[in-house]
């Protein structure tokens, strides 16, 4: 029987993750697999904050990485590295730390040339400023609000300045080592003074995103706008996400639905 909210929210959850959140709570009570609806429907886990990522995320993807990609690999290390990952992403920052400094030194100031040209056409994320007025609302707000980036400061800066929104903690990739490993959502939560699993990941990344919410011990959530990981081949074990969203807008129904969100006031 389809889950009454798969019904009401169809669009909303991925099949897969839906029983990983299933599988967690239940696995956090102590739950039998006999009990996984019941306390699928009855009980909603508590959400003390969100972390989002923020290129694709809570901004519109501006930095064009496929010329990118290209410009600093050159086209036949591009190719073969795309061929070589199953979802086709590519891991640039880590490629880069195994050259010699001064290769490193032209990649990063190729990636900077891009950066800054993502940022003068840098735009605010539909659904974005409502769902942080959502969470406002909740007092989810500044004190619980967080972002994880590989982008650098500066983008991060113009972001909070250009679009009035604050996030904090609000980790850039100066932060080492960056996603995916969990260190910087670990950092957050033990800001923040909570646990990870009372926390979500949101981001447009599988590689970046979800893997670093997942490795934390956090939920997460993917923004997939173009439907480009529609195939359950997309994922692997560590990149399933628990929630997928095809907008921001859709985000705000799904923790109403799903979660408890504790107001900062309540927390230590
Ligand atoms: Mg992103």
């Amino acid at each position: 029987m389809l889950h009454p909210l798969l019904r009401r929210l169809p669009s909303i959850i991925h099949p897969l993750s839906t029983a990983s959140v299933h599988r967690r709570r239940c696995a956090a009570m102590a739950g039998s697999p006999a009990r996984y609806l019941t306390v699928a429907t009855t009980r909603k886990a508590s959400l003390k904050g969100v972390v989002f990522d923020m290129d694709g995320t809570l901004t519109v993807p501006v930095i064009d990485f496929p010329a990118m990609y290209r410009t600093v690999l050159g086209e036949d290390t591009y190719a073969s590295l795309r061929s070589a990952s199953p979802s086709g992403s590519i891991d640039i920052l880590h490629h880069i730390e195994t050259w010699a400094p001064a290769e490193q030194q032209r990649a990063y100031e190729i990636i900077a040339h891009f950066e800054r040209q993502g940022l003068d056409r840098l735009q605010i994320m539909p659904g974005a400023l409502e769902l942080c007025r959502f969470l406002d609302s909740k007092k989810i707000s500044f004190y619980r609000r967080g972002l994880i980036t590989r982008n650098v400061d500066a983008a991060v800066d113009l972001f909070h300045q250009r679009f009035g929104i604050m996030f904090a903690p609000a980790l850039s990739r100066e932060f080492r080592p960056y996603k995916p490993d969990p260190a910087p959502l670990l950092h957050i939560c033990s800001t923040w003074g909570v646990s990870p699993n009372e926390v979500m990941m949101i981001g447009d990344s599988l590689r970046d995103d979800v893997v670093c919410g997942r490795r934390a011990g956090a939920f997460t959530c993917l923004l997939d706008e173009t439907g480009r990981y529609e195939s359950p081949g997309c994922y692997t074990d560590e990149q399933k996400p628990d929630f997928k969203v095809s907008s921001l807008e859709e985000v705000l129904p799904l923790l109403e639905d799903y979660f408890n969100l504790v107001p900062a006031s309540q927390t230590a």
